[in-house]
């Protein structure tokens, strides 16, 4: 039987991608071409297009599409970055940013999660990812500087070595704030500075 998460994707990309405002057309490409339903445990599949964060393995959680697409949007991408994406979780924010830029390197601490998600994604035949299983807190200063970095679980402060991996006009997209709520930040690093904007309120899982 077929599960039509085509037309189910078709409806996410009209109402909760577009249809809330998201602009970027590379953005918007990604999330009608990645199968979301891919990244989700067998019986969550038929969820896969609601616009909703789902449970996944090691009680972490799939970002909801919304906030995957409004995250990669603010990193202001042209498709020539490297990235570095901190928490792989599932691999779909992978995914996203694989399709909008030119390399991502991500890391994720959970072994077993890192493992799923690079078969899901060369399953998919997508290629332009490093992977790194460790504490995304240290960065990969081996591969840095980074245009852009995007961190998908939060934590009271941006970590030091994340700022300092950034590259001059780079920017950094990471949920701040408590366990209970945080604020979606954004930093560029302009002329020695990190200047600061606020956008938006979000919860996501620790940076541990
Ligand atoms: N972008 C992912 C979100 C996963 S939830 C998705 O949409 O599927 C956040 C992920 O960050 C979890 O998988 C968690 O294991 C991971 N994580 C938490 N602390 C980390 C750290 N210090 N270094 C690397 N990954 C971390």
């Amino acid at each position: 039987m077929s599960h039509d998460y085509d037309r189910k994707r078709a409806d996410m990309l009209k109402h909760d991608i577009v249809g809330r405002g998201i602009r970027d057309q590379r953005v918007i490409a990604a999330c009608a071409e990645i199968p979301r339903h891919d990244f989700v445990d067998a019986d969550a599949r038929h969820l896969a297009y609601e616009d909703a964060p789902l449970r996944i393995r090691h009680n972490q959680t799939i970002s909801q599409p919304f906030i995957v697409a409004y995250m990669t949007e603010a990193l202001a991408l042209t498709g020539q970055e490297r990235v570095l994406e901190i928490g792989t979780g599932s691999g779909y924010q992978t995914a996203i940013l694989a399709r909008c830029v030119n390399t991502v390197y991500t890391i994720e601490r959970i072994d077993a999660l890192l493992e799923d998600a690079k078969r899901i994604l060369t399953t998919l035949g997508i290629h332009n990812i490093h992977y790194r299983v460790g504490d995304g807190k240290m960065g990969w200063e081996s591969a840095a500087p980074f245009d852009a970095v995007m961190v998908t679980a939060s934590a009271d402060d941006i970590p030091d070595a994340l700022l300092e991996q950034l590259k001059e006009g780079g920017r950094l997209v990471m949920p701040v704030g408590d366990d209970f709520a945080q604020e979606l930040v954004r930093i560029t690093r302009t002329e020695g500075e990190y200047v600061q904007e606020h956008l938006g309120g979000v919860r996501f899982v620790r940076l541990i």
